[in-house]
């Protein structure tokens, strides 16, 4: 080892941190989770595949160009708790982390292929100042990070206070979301014409908050092409 690492061996020792997913040391070359938990990720390789499992979950209900969702996820799974930590925990960076791997990952396929815009689904004011960040928008800055698309976050608010969603049924949820987004008029006149978006969301479940929103930009924005990103896909609706 070289000398001037000891003072970083030392603070690791004194100060280790762990991996949340299987609970061993990290190394200090490992941010935020393991290699092994890594190489683990339960992948779903959606993006090698145009007609997949993430796409179908919009057929009829609203045009998606492309959707991919980097991995499954089960409420009591391990790998749930990445998603618990950025989301609840305060974790972005951890967002961030993520966003920028599945990026890596997936543009080979061609998915960020022609994309002007990575679009956060966006918090309600109330929720976006209790939690103090939109951890969408810290996934598009790890996608950007890779792919240099640009994020958008002036696109489209969230109106409406949406209940949280455990213990609704489906069309609870439904009922909530209805109307719970606007196109904001100024950001429409700023995008190039036939413009093509991802929409990034954390978790697909139903797909109900995907839909509303992709629906109402479609509403105000005929022509625009709309892709869908999320980080996991909840095995439990496939
Ligand atoms: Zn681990």
């Amino acid at each position: 080892m070289d000398w001037k690492e000891y003072p970083i061996a030392l603070w690791q020792l004194l100060f280790p941190k762990f991996c949340p997913v299987c609970g061993e040391i990290l190394h200090r070359n490992e941010e935020r989770f393991c290699f092994a938990c890594n190489l683990k990720i339960p992948r779903t390789f959606f993006h090698k595949t145009l007609e997949n499992e993430a796409l179908k979950r919009f057929y009829g209900r609203v045009d998606i160009e492309r959707a991919t969702s980097f991995y499954f996820y089960w409420k009591e799974d391990k790998y749930a708790k990445l998603i618990h930590l950025f989301k609840y925990k305060g974790d972005k960076k951890l967002a961030e982390i993520l966003g920028r791997m599945a990026a890596w990952e997936i543009q080979e396929s061609g998915f960020f292929d022609g994309v002007d815009y990575l679009v956060p689904v966006p918090l309600h004011r109330k929720r976006l100042r209790s939690r103090g960040y939109n951890q969408s928008e810290w996934l598009c800055r790890g996608i950007s990070s890779v792919t240099g698309i640009a994020v958008h976050t002036q696109l489209i608010t969230r109106n409406h206070y949406t209940m949280s969603q455990v213990s609704q049924n489906v069309h609870e949820r439904w009922e909530n979301l209805n109307e719970a987004f606007q196109v904001n008029e100024s950001a429409v006149a700023s995008l190039p014409a036939h413009a093509h978006i991802i929409l990034v969301d954390d978790v697909l479940t139903t797909g109900a908050t995907l839909t509303t929103c992709a629906l109402t930009l479609k509403q105000a924005i005929p022509e625009l092409k709309i892709s869908i990103f999320t980080l996991a896909v909840a095995a439990k609706y496939l």
